[in-house]
This record gives structure tokens, C-alpha cells and sequence, in this order.
């Protein structure tokens, strides 16, 4: 009986983003490497039944990362990658949306690089392109803003740490990513820093997903809504005039609205 030889060769990790949430969103790309995979190293908001096109043998593995509750350190993690490529495994490390946009891809990569494994970087529809287009809310309009920003509501040492100034502008569509718990200090700032109160915003929660939902309100009347109707992450929030356009695109019914606008 022979032993199984280990593989002298190092594996590849592939950092793939599996889009918003809708699996149809999947680029080919991503698929077939899912598809051919040794590991998979998983994150809390991958597109649903994405794991299901792994291959059954292929080890899963998650990752977590749920806001605050991390379940492996971002440390472990990357040496958690090193080793499957050092076995030489094909890794994909499958995160949500796109791996640049939020998505720590970079911090990963930076630690492949330091140990020499080779990698790829599969780029995704990230949520907030996803949730603009299933919501009718288009980013980018003649009419109403030439420019649009993606900015974090994460809170970095109890305050978001925020160039103000900057997004509280006309003619900008902002999208904020992790905001829900931090909206109501949003919707005061972006007011503070001169947008009118009745400026309109929209929280798209669970985009492009079965259960999608949509709020639309305005600056001053956003976080009473949301709170009322009781979102909760995953969530994006959307400021700018574009909003106004929701009520006349919305094209996508989700089957299962838990809760309708
Ligand atoms: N890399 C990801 C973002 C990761 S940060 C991307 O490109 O989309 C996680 C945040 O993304 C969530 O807190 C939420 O704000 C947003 N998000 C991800 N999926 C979402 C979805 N289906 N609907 C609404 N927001 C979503």
C-alpha cells in the first residue's frame, strides 16, 4: 500500500466575491471556480446556495463575521489560508458581494503575498450595486446626481469617522455599508453638514433577495421608520435624490416581503 505523497506544489487562493445575495448574480467565473475547489473558507453573507455548487468533497469551512462577533480572528484567518495553499489545496475564500469593497480582501491578500502563495481576485456585484438596481433606485441619474460614493456606517471608537463635509452634497447619491446601527447618527450628520431634513434616503434590506424589503423616507423621518419597522443588518442605506425615483422603477417582487414598504 502506497501513502498518498503530499503535493510538493502550493495551491492557489482564490478571492472570490459571490454578489449580493441573489445566486443568478454569481459571475461564470466564480462558479466554475467554486466548482473546482479543494476548500472553500466561507463568510457570513455569501449569496444563498451558492456552497451548493462545491464540489461534495470539498472541505467547507466558515468564517463568520457577523458585524461585531468575528469568529476567527482576521490573523487566524490569513494563516488559515497560508496552510490550506501550503497543503496544496485550491482555495476559494468566498466573501459577500466584492472582496475590495468592504470586504477585507485586501488585508488577506497582503498576507499571501508576505508568504509568496500565489492568488487570484474574482471581483462581485457588490451589495450596493446589486440593491440599487432590485430597489429601481439608479445610483447615477442626469437629472439627479452625477457622482456617487460608498462609504462605511461602521463605528470606529464610538464615532463614525467620516469626511462629512464631503458627502453631505448635492447632486451625490451616498450608500452607506453597515449603517443600520449607526443611522440615526447618520441622518444628524449628513443634515449638520447642510443637506436639507426632507433630503430623501432609503434603506434596502436583504437586496435582491427573496427578502427584500425597501424603505423610503427622508433624512429626518428615515430612522423612526427603520426602527418602527424593525430592519436589521443586512442593510444598506441610500441618500440621495434618486430615491424619488423607487416609487416610479421598482420593478422586483420579492415572493416572500415580510414586511412591505
Ligand atoms: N463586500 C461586501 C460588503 C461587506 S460589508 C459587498 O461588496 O457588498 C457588509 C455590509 O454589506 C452589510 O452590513 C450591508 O450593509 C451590506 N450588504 C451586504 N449584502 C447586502 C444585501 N443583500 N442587502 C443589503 N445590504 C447588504
Amino acid at each position: 500500500m502506497t501513502q498518498k505523497p503530499t503535493s510538493p506544489l502550493v495551491g492557489t487562493v482564490y478571492i472570490v466575491g459571490s454578489g449580493p445575495g441573489d445566486l443568478d448574480l454569481l459571475t461564470l467565473r466564480a462558479a466554475r471556480l467554486i466548482g473546482e475547489a479543494d476548500a472553500i473558507v466561507y463568510d457570513h453573507l455569501i449569496a444563498e446556495g451558492v456552497l451548493g455548487l462545491a464540489r461534495p468533497e470539498a472541505e467547507k469551512i466558515y468564517a463568520g463575521k457577523e458585524s461585531s462577533k468575528h469568529s476567527v480572528p482576521q490573523h487566524e484567518l490569513n494563516r488559515l489560508l497560508v496552510s490550506l495553499a501550503r497543503a496544496g489545496r485550491n482555495v476559494v475564500r468566498l466573501k459577500g458581494g466584492d472582496p475590495f469593497v468592504f470586504g477585507r480582501g485586501g488585508e488577506e491578500i497582503e498576507t499571501l503575498v508576505d508568504s509568496g502563495i500565489p492568488f487570484e481576485v474574482v471581483p462581485g456585484v457588490t451589495s450596493a450595486v446589486g440593491c440599487a438596481a432590485y430597489a429601481g433606485i439608479p445610483l447615477t441619474h442626469r437629472e439627479h446626481a452625477q457622482a456617487v460614493a460608498f462609504a462605511t456606517g461602521h463605528l470606529k471608537d464610538g464615532t463614525i469617522n467620516l469626511d462629512w463635509p464631503s458627502l453631505a452634497r448635492p447632486r451625490l447619491t451616498v450608500v452607506f455599508y453597515m449603517g443600520v446601527g449607526t443611522l440615526a447618527e447618520i441622518c444628524r450628520q449628513m443634515i449638520a453638514h447642510g443637506l436639507p431634513p426632507d433630503h430623501p434616503a432609503a434603506v434596502v434590506q436583504n437586496g435582491t433577495t427573496q427578502r427584500q424589503r425597501v424603505l423610503t423616507a427622508d433624512l429626518a423621518t428615515l430612522p423612526g421608520k427603520v426602527a418602527a419597522a424593525g430592519v436589521t443588518a443586512p442593510a444598506l442605506i441610500i441618500v440621495g435624490t434618486v430615491v424619488r425615483l423607487h416609487r416610479k422603477l421598482a420593478w422586483f417582487s420579492p415572493r416572500l416581503p415580510d414586511r412591505p414598504d
